[in-house]
């Protein structure tokens, strides 16, 4: 039995999860996946329910469960809340009480969309890259950081970038482990030209991969570099594997390759344990676009392709994990588009005729 928390959370988030649910009841009835669902609380919905936008009993579900299937937070009502009130503040602490430390953004072109890149379509048709941040560590966490004024009064600002060994080894192990799933290519982003950290990415990655992954082809790239491939020739690339923040850089840059917000799925992983259990958060890269929630609009796409990567990380389920995706290519083929991926000459739809298009065509295809 796998045991899944679904965090619905505001805006658009309760209308993509429930297409989703949609999706793994199928999967239950037709392909022998048997689960169970529990829901918390998350967000700006958790914060006028509870007080707290990151509820305890949300975070203690999500620690029981096998995996946690994230909707989206946040809206202009609770903008102006202090920090530790705000909406994203219930993903934030789901991300740091499960520790997940590392970040999936595949970055996939389905072959009907690929007019909608502001590439050529011959430069992103059959697009499949997966990018691996590294989430927890980094320039964005590191010590000192913090602003102080000088003798003759200007501001010196200094954020710190610091990585250990161990946090480039787990990060290196896991898109190694990813690339065996996949096309067994790694490329490994850093600066080791003019940045120490970088200069250890680089040993660590290379020595992880010469004592445990010989089998997956390893590449180093300098950060800026890779930006500049991943516009010219993308599809050289299987895994790229980075640190926070080119992760954050280059992620959005690879997003961007493939068309709409509305189809991206992601996922966040922690360490396994020693009884092989990983935490594991699978969620649209959306937010709850509160411009269209409440009206049947959004594209469910994005969420249910992470359920797509939770049946593939968190349950193995290669085959079921495929199945989807081939359901989704197969729709987009037959011309059915939300508003945000709308073309000329397609079949115009909302959230729910969208997930009964896709439930058709997995019936055909399974
Ligand atoms: P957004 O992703 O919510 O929306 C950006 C634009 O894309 C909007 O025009 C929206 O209508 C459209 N869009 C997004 N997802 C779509 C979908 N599935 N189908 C159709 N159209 C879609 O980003 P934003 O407007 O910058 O932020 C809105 C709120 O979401 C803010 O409160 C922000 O803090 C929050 N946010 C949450 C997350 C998260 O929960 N992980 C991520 C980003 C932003």
């Amino acid at each position: 039995m796998h045991n899944i928390l679904v965090t619905p959370g505001d805006g658009i988030g309760p209308e993509v999860i429930d297409a989703t649910r949609r999706v793994l009841d199928w999967y239950g009835k037709n392909r022998n996946f048997a689960f169970a669902i529990e829901e918390g609380l998350v967000g700006g919905i958790a914060f006028e329910k509870t007080g707290r936008p990151d509820p305890d009993d949300t975070i203690l579900k999500a620690r029981r469960a096998d995996a946690v299937l994230f909707g989206a937070v946040g809206g202009p009502q609770w903008d102006k809340l202090p920090f530790n009130q705000k909406p994203e503040r219930g993903l934030l602490r789901l991300r740091k009480d499960l520790e997940l430390f590392a970040n999936l953004r595949p970055a996939l072109c389905f072959d009907a969309l690929k007019d909608a890149s502001t590439l050529k379509p011959e430069i992103v048709s059959g697009l499949d890259i997966l990018i691996v941040r590294e989430l927890t560590g980094g320039v964005y966490f590191g010590e000192p950081k913090e602003t102080t004024t000088l003798p003759d009064g200007q501001k010196r600002a200094v954020d710190t970038q610091v990585y250990t060994t161990s946090e480039i080894e787990r990060i290196a192990r896991e898109a190694f482990e990813l690339a065996r799933l996949r096309g067994k290519r790694v490329a490994s982003a850093e600066k080791s030209n003019v940045m120490v950290t970088g200069v250890l990415w680089r040993q660590v990655v290379s020595k992880v991969h010469k004592e445990e992954f010989a089998d997956v082809e390893l590449s180093h790239v300098l950060a800026d570099n890779c930006a500049m491939q991943l516009v010219r020739n993308p599809k050289q690339y299987d895994v790229i594997v980075t640190d926070n923040l080119f992760g954050d850089v280059l992620s959005d840059e690879a997003a961007q390759l493939t068309g709409s917000i509305g189809m991206l799925p992601s996922a966040s992983l922690g360490a396994k344990d020693t009884n092989g259990k990983q935490y594991a958060l699978y969620e649209p890269i959306h937010g709850s676009a509160p411009d269209i929630a409440g009206q049947g609009l959004a594209n469910p796409i994005a969420c249910i392709l992470s359920l797509a990567m939770c049946l593939r990380y968190s349950f193995a389920r290669v085959d079921d994990a495929k199945l989807l995706e081939r359901a989704v290519e197969r729709v987009l083929a037959e011309g059915y588009r939300t508003g945000d991926i709308m073309q000329p000459g397609m079949h115009k739809v909302g959230t729910t005729a969208m997930t009964d298009a896709i439930l058709k065509a997995l019936q055909s295809l399974a």
